[in-house]
């Protein structure tokens, strides 16, 4: 079983699909199209998939059985760029051919909680997906100790996207972060995503978070610069 991440044409009539599975990691699908082509395999979508292996290239996808479809995603178009978000984040962060499934379970929740509520959800949600993913991860960041020492934090922290977070000001001179904006970063790292869909968050929160990823990434991901033109404040 696996997530769709990806969809790319490849040449003029087949696919590769991007899957990640909990056991399988992150892996590539080759999707034979024309007229024997399983249907609807589209960024977000659950399926069982059956594939025959193919030495020195990519699996070939013989059939596939949707799990879920997610159809209410449909219903708004920032829901389904938040979808589309949480794909390229587990596709940026997953392992190639290795178990992900905290990574899976994360990325399995935030669909379901896309799925689930009636209205948009505020961007805390996105952001705490964001921390949560670079978590689970492995990549830190540190924010309610210092990455140096390890011990916990006082009134005067720097923040280092790229040196593991936060740490002492005596540890590691740098730009100073203050003790709120750690804290709010933290909670949304800890709060499940279900509870921070009508959550308030700080320009700067959103701010430092993407400043995180861009740390690991080097990149700003496509559908990252779509949710923030097009989501709310
Ligand atoms: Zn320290």
């Amino acid at each position: 079983m696996g997530i769709v991440l990806s969809a790319a044409p490849f040449g003029d009539d087949d696919r590769i699909l991007r899957v990640l599975g909990p056991q399988e990691g992150k892996h590539g699908v080759f999707q034979r199209l024309g007229r024997r082509r399983p249907a609807g395999l589209d960024v977000g979508v659950c399926a069982n998939f059956r594939l025959r292996g193919r030495a020195g290239g990519l699996d070939t996808l013989v059939d596939a059985s949707v799990v879920n479809a997610r159809v209410r995603l449909r219903s708004s178009y920032l829901r389904l760029v938040l979808a589309q978000y949480g794909c390229e984040l587990m596709a940026a962060f997953g392992r190639e051919g290795q178990p992900e499934p905290r990574l899976y379970g994360l990325l399995e929740t935030w669909l379901l909680v896309l799925e689930a509520v009636d209205e948009d959800p505020t961007l805390a949600a996105a952001v705490a997906l964001e921390l949560k993913t670079l978590t689970f991860a492995g990549v830190g960041p540190a924010l309610d100790r210092c990455a140096v020492c390890g011990q916990p934090l006082d009134e005067t922290t720097t923040l280092d996207a790229g040196a593991g977070g936060a740490a002492h000001a005596r540890c590691r001179p740098g730009r100073p972060a203050p003790p709120a904006l750690l804290l709010e970063l933290d909670t949304l790292r800890r709060t499940p995503l279900r509870d921070l869909v009508d959550t308030a968050v700080s320009s700067e929160a959103v701010e430092t978070s993407l400043e995180l990823l861009r740390a690991h990434l080097g990149v700003d991901l496509a559908s990252r610069a779509l949710w923030s033109a097009i989501g709310p404040a």
